[in-house]
This record gives structure tokens, C-alpha cells and sequence, in this order.
């Protein structure tokens, strides 16, 4: 995303709004970002990416679902741009929603159907907060016909923070269907460890600000293998996010974490390129 920034910020013009917008813009230029951003969901300008989790082999094991919008004029916005925006209001929902079915359909084709990959979806929690959440993914899980079992939902440390007993309630609902739950950049939240062994969840993502200096800063280390430790106590899958390098893929190897992502292994790709590789493999 910095690099997008950067990207954004020299080529100047209306791509500027949206460097500015990060940095907390002026109430218009937001408004502008808002109102093409809810255009530019009613016309299908959102672009499904998927970017391989691989096991200690290098072998693909599934995938995290991130949104792109391909925007007329400005090209490919990457979420940092847009997501803060969404968030601060009721498209964060359209977003998520149209990112769950599309995976849910890519799941259930028959290319897919047979495979036992697994993709990952981010929940933000404001569409999780919603009341009828729960009915939502379950209806949507029907009308696709998808395997359950195939989807993970990553949830922040942030939903947890006011209703851990309605968080319960709603993750224990769905994990009955035999959908996983995931803590994404675990580490950079408030999550208290006390609440974090009540909830029904399978793995947590190590953020990428602790894999990226992990190999070298003796703090990052440490506090990778706190989570490691949490993580087996609680019988927790781990992934670890930003894996960039063979050294941070060696650190996280001799420590035993299974699931990596990152550029070292793929970057973000259109869903379509990524099924077809996947089909070549
Ligand atoms: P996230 O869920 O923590 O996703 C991981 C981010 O790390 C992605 O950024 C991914 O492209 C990036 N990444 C993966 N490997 C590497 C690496 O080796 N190096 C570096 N520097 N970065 C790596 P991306 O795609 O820009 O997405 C940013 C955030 O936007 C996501 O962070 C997530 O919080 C949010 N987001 C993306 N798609 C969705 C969505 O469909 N719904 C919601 N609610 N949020 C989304
Ligand atoms: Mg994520
Ligand atoms: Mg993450
Ligand atoms: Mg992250």
C-alpha cells in the first residue's frame, strides 16, 4: 500500500484526493471518495484478488479474498485508499457481501468443487455487527451451494471490544455450519488473552509488522513467539502475513508456523489468474 501511495501521490491530479484522504482529508474530497465509491460498487467496478497462503512446503494451500476497485480514471485502487472511507459508513457491508459471494461462487464451480482449498474473507465489524449477519452468510452459503467447510471469515481484535458475548453467539452459529474464524493482524489490537480462549476460533494471523522485523529486532521475535506460545496452548492455527523474505520464512520454519503469505511466495492476483494457476498445479 505504500507503495501505491507513493504511486498515487506522483502522479498527482484526483489520485492526490485519495493520498490526502489517508492522511485525513477536507469533509469533500471524503464525500468525493464516498459517492464514487458507492457509484462505482452499483457498477461493478469491484475486482476480486487472491493471494496464496502456502504451507512450509511452498505448496497452496488456499487463499485470502482482498477487494480491488478498478476505477475509470484513476485504475486500480488498492483498499487503503477506500476501505477507511467504506468503513465509516454502510458500503463497508456491500463490500464484504459482494467479496463473500464471489467466493462462494469461485468455491463452488466445478473447477473448484473437488479442491480442498480454502479462502479466507475479511469481515469488517461493522457488517459483522449487524443483526442479521448470521442469516445473511447462511442464506448466502445456500444459494451458492458452497462447502462451508472451505470458508474462513477474518474478524480484528476491534469487533470484540464492546459484545464478546453477541461475538460468541454469532461466530458459534457459523462455526456449526463448519466455517473457521480467524483473529487477522493479531497483535496490533486490544485483545485480551482471557477472552481470546472462549471464542470459537482456528487460527490467528500474525500482522505483518511483526513478520517483517522478526528475523532481525530480538522484540518482534519475542513477541512472534508469544503469539506462537498463545497459539498452542489454545490449539490455534497460526498463518503469518507479509512473509517477504527467505529469512523471515526461515525464522517463522524453525518455529514451526505452518501457513505463510506473502510476496515471497505470490502477490495479490485477480481471482481468475489465480484459479487458473492453481488449475495448471
Ligand atoms: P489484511 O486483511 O491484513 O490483508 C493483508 C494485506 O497484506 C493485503 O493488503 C496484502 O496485499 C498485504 N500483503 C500480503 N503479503 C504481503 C507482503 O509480503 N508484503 C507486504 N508489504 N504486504 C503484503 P491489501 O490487499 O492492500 O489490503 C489491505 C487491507 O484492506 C487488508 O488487510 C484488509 O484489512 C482490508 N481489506 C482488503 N479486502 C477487504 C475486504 O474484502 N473486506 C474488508 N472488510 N477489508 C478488506
Ligand atoms: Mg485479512
Ligand atoms: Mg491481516
Ligand atoms: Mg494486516
Amino acid at each position: 500500500a505504500d507503495n501505491a501511495l507513493h504511486k498515487a501521490k506522483n502522479k498527482g491530479g484526483n489520485q492526490a484526493l485519495f493520498f490526502e484522504s489517508e492522511m485525513g482529508i477536507a469533509a469533500e474530497q471524503y464525500f468525493q471518495i464516498e459517492r464514487e465509491l458507492r457509484k462505482g460498487i452499483d457498477q461493478g467496478e469491484l475486482q476480486l484478488y487472491l493471494q496464496s497462503q502456502v504451507d512450509a512446503n511452498g505448496k497452496v494451500m488456499g487463499a485470502e479474498a482482498l477487494v480491488r476497485w478498478l476505477h475509470p480514471e484513476r485504475g486500480l485502487v488498492p483498499p487503503a485508499m477506500f476501505i477507511p472511507v467504506a468503513e465509516d459508513t454502510d458500503l463497508i457491508a456491500d463490500i464484504d457481501k459482494w467479496v463473500f459471494e464471489q467466493v462462494c461462487l469461485l468455491l463452488a464451480s466445478a473447477a473448484m468443487c473437488e479442491r480442498s482449498l480454502r479462502i479466507a474473507v475479511n469481515i469488517s465489524p461493522r457488517h459483522f455487527r449487524r443483526s442479521n449477519f448470521v442469516n445473511w452468510i447462511k442464506s448466502t452459503i445456500a444459494k451458492t451451494g458452497v462447502d462451508a467447510g472451505k470458508l474462513t471469515l477474518e474478524i480484528t481484535e476491534g469487533l470484540l471490544v464492546d459484545s464478546v458475548s453477541d461475538a460468541i453467539a454469532k461466530m458459534s452459529e457459523l462455526t456449526a455450519l463448519g466455517i473457521h474464524f480467524s483473529i487477522d493482524d493479531f497483535g496490533t489490537g486490544y485483545s485480551s488473552l482471557s477472552y481470546l480462549k472462549r471464542l470459537p476460533i482456528h487460527e490467528l494471523k500474525i500482522d505483518k509488522v511483526f513478520v517483517q522485523d522478526a528475523p532481525a529486532n530480538t522484540e518482534d521475535a519475542a513477541l512472534v513467539e508469544t503469539i506462537l506460545a498463545v497459539a498452542k496452548h489454545l490449539r490455534l492455527r497460526v498463518v503469518a502475513e507479509g512473509v517477504e523474505t527467505q529469512a523471515q520464512a526461515d525464522f517463522l520454519n524453525e518455529r514451526a508456523v505452518v501457513t505463510h503469505q506473502g510476496y515471497l511466495y505470490s502477490k495479490p492476483e485477480p481471482a481468475g489468474r489465480w484459479l487458473e494457476n492453481q488449475l495448471l498445479s
